[in-house]
This record gives structure tokens, C-alpha cells and sequence, in this order.
């Protein structure tokens, strides 16, 4: 147990209910392997409960000002600002990312719940002309109901705000189920929501085993909209019992992104900021920049630049201000990783630099490149999640397509380009949810947050990002 670790604890209906006689679970530093705290587990009970708040505060929290609901969720914006440092140092703890990601991703949050905050005041109905003299349609805009929402631990601050901002605003009270790996953060972000005057009712906070806990809560008559990040074949599950109750669902899951970097772009320059990208995280994200495909001129001079740069990486825990890249989040992800490279060595990749798991404590995966990875390969069909960036050439804009879209993933995709037609070529073929053109920064709450093919469906930022949790009413007057 650690003593700078905050205390864990279930948030149901208002009230924070600590271990008592509950199942717990541990929870790990993955830079050490300690275990740090013990988690409570909810009890069907729990569960029930907080369905039942849910489903009482449903219309009080509709009735609730759209401006009210705004200062709610700006104070909390504030709150998180305040508390960042700290939120910063209990995500690193129990997620192992580098202390400033960790603090400048509850910045983020804050940003998030400003966005959204402003959204919910913009939540417009409209009035149709009707076909019927003096007749007037309108279109009301209102709040689909109570929320179950599942989050992982790869971004356990801004994936549960983007779900949270968003409902809230919209006027639906939220059952989140954060990832049981990184339970502090994710009980911060509803701390700054009670703190900042949430009724009672409107959030609650459950974990537990996340199959159990989601089949419980998505069966339930009470929840009328499920919304998930993750990976693909938990989402499928996830949309299946969605289906059974014909209920609303936005998935965020799998990525594996692709970088298109053609003979005209500045290659080392691009491969420099490409190891920033990839190697946030310990590569840990949906988004993460993946299969390089290079174009055969510029080819050995990337892969030589990005090794270069994955040689200035310190690899270390994230509490120590120099560390640039921290361990995988569980002690599941190296032998995960390991299985990937080692297939994708048999079938021929050569390792251009790392390609282990490092010795000692915690999950620590060494940066590692592989070049000419076969396209059969499995890590060039599943994603990685981990420190790995492949490396494949290819001949012209129609093999780079062909390979960038062969998966059925489409999250982000990446290309740079000095050539405006080719940019507006791949713009238009590529088959992602989100395309960067000559950089690598695709997030920010102002912009649509998606994917296409088995990555997913719904867009959880931008003005797209509140309206799964609305749904369209007709008025029609006579
Ligand atoms: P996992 O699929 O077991 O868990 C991923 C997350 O989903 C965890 O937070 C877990 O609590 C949750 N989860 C699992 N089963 C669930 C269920 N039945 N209902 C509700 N939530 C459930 O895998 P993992 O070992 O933690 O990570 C493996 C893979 O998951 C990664 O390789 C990656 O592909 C994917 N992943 C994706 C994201 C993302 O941002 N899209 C985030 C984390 C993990």
C-alpha cells in the first residue's frame, strides 16, 4: 500500500461507499509491479443502486438549466486545472505514463468539460415550415436518459471527460465504469464533479469484473444509451447487449494507424517528431501513429533518423521528471507485445533497434523499430498497444493506399506530403475516422473524435460529440 495514493472508494448516488465487507481488487504500479491499493469491488447491490439513482435523477438533471448545468461543469473545468499536479502524479502511479503527460492530460479533461459546458447551451431544437396552414413543427432536442459508460486505463482522465462532459451536458445522468487499472484518476475527475455541485444521483462510480459489471448495467431497463473505448472485440460484446435492448451506443475501440510519408516530404524531419508521437504513452493509444509506410527514396534515411531519435528516449519510471517513456499499464501488455514482434521476426522483420521487454521490475518494453515487416505479419493486422513502430516501404500513392486501408481498422491515419494533389488524393481514399496532413496532432475537443469499419461508430468531440446523448422530438401543432 502507498500512502501518496489517494484512497479508492465506489461513488453510488452521492454517496462514496469505501471497501466494508466487499470483494477488492489490487491495484499495480506497472513501473514497479507493487501493489499500491485495494480496490473496491461494487456489489449487485451497488450496482442496483446506482441504476436506481439514475433513473430517479433522469429528470430532475433534464429540468436542470442548460445555463446551470453550464457553470456545474465550468466549475469542475477549474477544479481539475487546480488539481492537475496531483491528478497528474496518482495517474503515473497507478498507469506509469511520465508525470507531465499525466498532468497535462488532466489539463486536457478541463478543456474538455469547457467545450462540452458550451455545447449543452447550444443543444438546439429547430422549427420546420409546415405543410399544414398555420401548422408549425418543432423539433425539440432532449436528453436520450441514464448513461452506462466503460473506460480503459490508456487515458483514464480524458476518455471518461469526453463521455462524462458530453452526456452531462446534454442533461443524462452517467453510470461510469472506469478501468480498474487506474481507479484514482478516474475517481478524481467525479471528485471535481461533486465538488463543483453535481446533485446527488446524477454520476455515479462503479468497478468491479468489467464483463459482469457491463452485462449487469447494459441489461438494465434503466440505461438507455451504452458508450465504450477500448478494444475491438470487447466492443463487439458491448454493442450486442446494446442491441438486445435496442439501445443508443457509441464505440470508440481498436486503431492501427498508418503513416503515409512520401519522397517529397522532409524525411528525418518527419521521423523526428514521428518518435514524440508514437512513443506518447508507451505507444499505449488508438490513435498512435503505427505502420510507416515509406516511400522507397526517402526509405533508409527515415528509418536511420527514426532510430536516432528512439536512441534519445529515457525509459523510465514516470515520477522521475526525466523520464520520456514509461512501462506498458499491466503486467499482461509485454507478453502481449513480445508474442506480435517475435511473429512478425520469424516472418523476416528486421529489428532496427529494441525488441524486448527490459529486465527488473515493472513492464518495461524497450523502443523498438522493425523495418521491412511482412504485411502478413500479425502486428501489421493487430494492433500493438506498446513501443513498437513498423517500418515498410512502398512504391506509389496506390500501393500506400492499398496497404493503409487493407485492415479493418480505420481510426487515424497520418501522411505527409509537400504535394497539394496527393494530399487531397489520399484525403479523399483514405479510410480512417480522422486524416492529419504534415503532422501529427489529431486531438482537441473542438474536432470530431471517430472511426469507420471496425474501429467504431459515433465521434465523441467537436459539435458531433454531444448529440449521441440527444435525440430528435416532432411537435407538430395543428
Ligand atoms: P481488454 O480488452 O481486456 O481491456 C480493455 C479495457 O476494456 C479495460 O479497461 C477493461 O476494463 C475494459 N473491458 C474489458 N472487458 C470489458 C467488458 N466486457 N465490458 C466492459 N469493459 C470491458 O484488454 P487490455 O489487455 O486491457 O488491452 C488490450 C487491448 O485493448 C489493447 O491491445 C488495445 O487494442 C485495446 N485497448 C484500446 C483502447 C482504446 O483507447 N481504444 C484502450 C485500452 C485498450
Amino acid at each position: 500500500m502507498n500512502a501518496d495514493y489517494p484512497e479508492l472508494a465506489l461513488l453510488v448516488g452521492g454517496e462514496w461507499r469505501s471497501a466494508g465487507g466487499r470483494e477488492t481488487l489490487p491495484v499495480r504500479n506497472p513501473a514497479t509491479g507493487e501493489v499500491i491499493a485495494r480496490l473496491p469491488a461494487a456489489s449487485v447491490g451497488d450496482l442496483d443502486d446506482a441504476l436506481e439513482r439514475a433513473q430517479r435523477a433522469a429528470d430532475p438533471w433534464r429540468a436542470t438549466t442548460a445555463y446551470d448545468r453550464y457553470r456545474m461543469l465550468r466549475r469542475a473545468a477549474e477544479l481539475l486545472r487546480v488539481r492537475a499536479p496531483e491528478i497528474g502524479r496518482a495517474t503515473t502511479m497507478e498507469q506509469g505514463k511520465p508525470v507531465a503527460e499525466a498532468t497535462a492530460e488532466a489539463v486536457s479533461a478541463a478543456d474538455i468539460f469547457d467545450w462540452f459546458a458550451e455545447e449543452g447551451r447550444r443543444a438546439y431544437g429547430r422549427i420546420v415550415p409546415s405543410r399544414v396552414p398555420g401548422g408549425r413543427d418543432l423539433v425539440l432536442r432532449q436528453p436520450v436518459g441514464p448513461v452506462a459508460a466503460f473506460t480503459p486505463w490508456n487515458f483514464p482522465i480524458t476518455i471518461p471527460a469526453r463521455k462524462l462532459a458530453a452526456a452531462l451536458a446534454a442533461g443524462c445522468p452517467v453510470i461510469l465504469k472506469p478501468a480498474e487499472e487506474t481507479p484514482a484518476t478516474g475517481l478524481a475527475l467525479a471528485r471535481a464533479l461533486v465538488d463543483a455541485g453535481l446533485p446527488d444521483g446524477v454520476l455515479s462510480v462503479v468497478f468491479g469484473r468489467p464483463a459482469e459489471v457491463s452485462e449487469h448495467l447494459i441489461r438494465s431497463d434503466a440505461v438507455r444509451k451504452v458508450t465504450f473505448t477500448g478494444s475491438t472485440a470487447v466492443g463487439k460484446r458491448i454493442a450486442r447487449l446494446a442491441a438486445d435492448g435496442v439501445k443508443r451506443a457509441t464505440l470508440e475501440l481498436g486503431g492501427h494507424a498508418p503513416v503515409l510519408v512520401f519522397d517529397d516530404a522532409d524525411a528525418e524531419t518527419v521521423a523526428r517528431r514521428a518518435v514524440a508521437s508514437k512513443f506518447r504513452n508507451a505507444g499505449q493509444i488508438c490513435i498512435a501513429p503505427t505502420r510507416f509506410l515509406i516511400q522507397e527514396g526517402v526509405y533508409e534515411r527515415f528509418v536511420r533518423a527514426m532510430a536516432d531519435e528512439i536512441s534519445r528516449l529515457r525509459m523510465g519510471d514516470g515520477l522521475d521528471a526525466s523520464t520520456t517513456l514509461g512501462p506498458l499499464a499491466h503486467e499482461r501488455r509485454p507478453a502481449a507485445v513480445a508474442a506480435l514482434v517475435d511473429d512478425a521476426v520469424d516472418r523476416g522483420a528486421r529489428i532496427v533497434t529494441g525488441g524486448g521487454e527490459a529486465p527488473g521490475p515493472g513492464y518495461f518494453w524497450h523502443p523498438t523499430l522493425l523495418a521491412e515487416v511482412d504485411p502478413a505479419a500479425r502486428i501489421m493486422r493487430e494492433e500493438p498497444f506498446g513501443p513498437v513502430a513498423l517500418a515498410v516501404p512502398f512504391a506509389d500513392t496506390d500501393e500506400a493506399l492499398r496497404l493503409a486501408n487493407a485492415l479493418p481498422y480505420g481510426l487515424a491515419s497520418y501522411a505527409f506530403t509537400d504535394s497539394r494533389s496527393r494530399a487531397r488524393e489520399v484525403s479523399e481514399r483514405i479510410e480512417a475516422g480522422m486524416l492529419a496532413i504534415n503532422h501529427f496532432r489529431l486531438v482537441g475537443p473542438e474536432t470530431p473524435f471517430g472511426g469507420v469499419k471496425e474501429s467504431g461508430y459515433g465521434s465523441e468531440g467537436g459539435s458531433e460529440g454531444i448529440e449521441d446523448f440527444l435525440h430528435s422530438k416532432l411537435v407538430s401543432e395543428a
